[in-house]
């Protein structure tokens, strides 16, 4: 399997660093735990999407798009990362924003991911919660290209068979890494939303034949339709890399247990995950995706699921920016003026 026939543009900072996390295993007495730092991916303060984004940006510059439309929820970091990465190549960036959360909240709805679109010069707009927003957006393309413009829509998420090869990237360049220091893993888990990331992941494990169980923790969908949506997209990417069949439909494992009320309303544990993750090991993670993973992750060592003598990887698919737009979860009034 040969990713330099498929065209890219190179932005993201890779490899992403793989790190130990002491102090979070010591804590929970169970598996070792590593973590992938796809947070770390450097463009507007990183995440997953950017990975996505280097293979449907070549897409969108060969087409010769002057414009590039994509969609998310209000505080998505698809968009943010969309916004940048056109801004990077100076092409204009429209992005629908859908009113998921029905949050009055004003951080919510100008600070964070959505200061930063408007920061690279993206324009928006929002829709209510529930709109059909892959037809919203065929509409808005439509009108544009009526304009004469050539437009290139990006699914939400960036989730199709292109984007989708960023994360078959990353299951081979976590391969390499672990490999070389001849680290031994036994589980990969992560956040699991439009299905691109757990999709690529599995396509490329297969490919390579890791023989590494992969553990999405879902964030909206229940369990069925996600696995069903990573699968058809596995199947997908699977084709367009020239191996179909790699990929079976028991390959694809998601564990909806901690959505909580819905997508981007945060829970409990998540809010104890941001807290562990934080104070034990500096690292920050957003209520809307890693938080819900990391309860995930955290819950299921906890259950004695994964075993002592184990090691897993969580890879932090990123999102910290949310946090901006999530403050008024925190309640910190036993740390203010503590000494
Ligand atoms: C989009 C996103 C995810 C989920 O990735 P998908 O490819 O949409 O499943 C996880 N974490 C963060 C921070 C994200 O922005």
């Amino acid at each position: 399997m040969h990713l330099a026939r498929f065209p890219r543009r190179f932005i993201a900072h890779l490899p992403t660093p793989l790190e130990r996390l002491d102090r979070l295993s010591k804590e929970l007495g169970g598996p070792e735990i590593w973590i992938k730092r796809d947070d770390c991916t450097g463009l507007s303060t990183g995440g997953n999407k950017t990975r996505k984004l280097e293979f449907l940006m070549a897409e969108a510059e060969l087409e010769g798009a002057d414009m590039v439309i994509t969609q998310g929820a209000t505080q998505s970091n698809h968009a943010r990362q969309t916004a940048a990465f056109a801004a990077k190549l100076g092409i204009p960036c429209h992005i629908l924003l859908e009113d998921r959360t029905g949050s009055d909240n004003a951080n919510y709805n100008t600070n964070g991911n959505v200061l930063l679109d408007h920061l690279h010069g993206a324009t928006t707009e929002i829709l209510p919660g529930g709109t059909d927003m892959a037809a919203e957006m065929e509409a808005v393309a439509e009108k544009m290209r009526a304009d004469g413009k050539t437009v290139y829509i990006i699914p939400g998420g960036g989730s199709n068979p292109t984007g989708a090869l960023g994360y078959v990237n990353c299951a081979f360049e976590l391969l390499g890494q672990v490999n070389n220091s001849n680290l031994k893993i036994d589980h990969i888990v992560h956040a699991t939303g439009s299905a691109g990331t757990q999709a690529g992941l599995i396509t490329g494990l297969k490919a390579i034949n890791a023989n590494i169980s992969l553990l999405g923790i879902g964030v909206r969908a229940p369990k069925a339709l996600q696995e069903e949506n990573v699968y058809k997209l596995a199947l997908a990417t699977a084709e367009k890399l020239g191996c179909p069949g790699i990929v079976q439909r028991e390959d694809v494992v998601a564990n909806t247990d901690y959505v909580g009320e819905g997508y981007g309303i945060p829970t409990q544990s998540g809010i104890e995950a941001i807290r562990m993750f934080a104070e034990l090991e500096g690292i920050l993670l957003d209520p809307v995706y890693s938080a819900k993973g990391a309860a995930g992750l955290i819950d299921l060592i906890r259950k004695g699921v994964f075993s002592k003598d184990e090691r897993i990887v969580f890879i932090h698919t990123g999102g910290s920016v949310a946090l901006f737009g999530y403050d008024s979860v925190f309640d910190f009034s036993h740390l203010r003026g503590a000494s």
